[in-house]
């Protein structure tokens, strides 16, 4: 059987912001249908890695790629040297991101929240995206609020929308950053549910959360980042269960 091919690699990735090293040395290779749960301690850098990988923050060093399309090279030195607009603008369209916060247009209404970007960014047509955006929301539970604002419905209903806007753009790749870290237990688990749905359909996802069962249930691959270096990284129940190294055992004790 052929090898699914790799839509995400990040080699040798450096960021710093000032003399704060974030991230020191990072390679991660995301391949097709893969689900990826990163996890690790508050300012383990967990966040810059995510926007450095969805061109929000630009690397140092390092390179990053989506598939055959060449976001950023090292250079003989390391240095990461990034490609000109066009193809930063194809790479855009080839992930989404998932906020902690929703980022919602908050004067939208739900379906033009959804709806928006495909017109306006991919140049879709308009009612052809509006029909996708119907039935992303009916498949998020949310066919009964495509008519509402985000301030009318409940924080998990508004991340559920967020994921309907980042599933719209037909992402090769979804980032999650703490999906749930705003939402009370009964609304996490909604949207924890959603996300396990796209795991089903082989979605290709990287995940930052510090939900551990989710975690272990959902990813094929944890990847424990500490300090800007991955301590440790492999099969969801081998790091969860039976972490190798002290650092990963001292963070599960703690959180778990
Ligand atoms: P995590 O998501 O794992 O909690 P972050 O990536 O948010 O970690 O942060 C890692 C480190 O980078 C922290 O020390 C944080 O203060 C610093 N940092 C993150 N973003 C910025 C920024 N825009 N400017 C300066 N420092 C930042
Ligand atoms: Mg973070």
């Amino acid at each position: 059987m052929a090898e699914n091919p790799t839509l995400l690699s990040l080699g040798n990735a450096r960021k710093s912001f000032g003399d704060n090293e974030v991230l020191r040395d990072i390679s991660l290779d995301v391949k097709k249908g893969e689900v990826v749960a990163v996890i690790g301690p508050s300012g383990g850098g967990k966040s810059t890695l995510l926007r450095c990988c969805t061109l929000l923050e630009r690397l140092d060093g390092g390179s990053l790629a989506f598939g055959d399309l060449a976001v950023a090279e090292q250079d003989e030195r390391g240095v990461a040297v990034y490609a000109g607009p066009s193809v930063l603008k194809d790479a855009r369209s080839r992930f989404g991101l998932v906020f902690q916060n929703f980022n919602l247009f908050p004067h939208w209404t739900v379906l033009r929240n959804v709806a928006d970007a495909p017109v306006a960014v991919q140049g879709r047509d308009k009612t052809e995206a509006e029909q996708e955006a119907r039935a992303l929301l009916a498949k998020m539970g949310l066919a009964a609020e495509e008519g509402k604002v985000p301030c009318e419905l409940s924080g998990g209903q508004q991340q559920r929308v967020a994921i309907a806007r980042a599933l719209a753009l037909h992402p090769d790749v979804l980032f999650f950053d703490e999906p749930t870290s705003a939402l009370d237990p009964e609304l996490t688990a909604e949207v924890l549910k959603v996300i396990r749905g796209l795991a089903a359909e082989d979605m290709t996802m990287v995940i930052v959360t510090h939900e551990m069962a989710f975690a272990r249930d959902v990813a094929d691959r944890v990847v424990f980042m500490d300090g800007g270096v991955i301590v440790e990284q492999g099969p969801a129940d081998q790091v969860i269960n039976h972490p190798r190294e002290e650092r990963t055992r001292a963070f599960l004790e703690r959180v778990g």
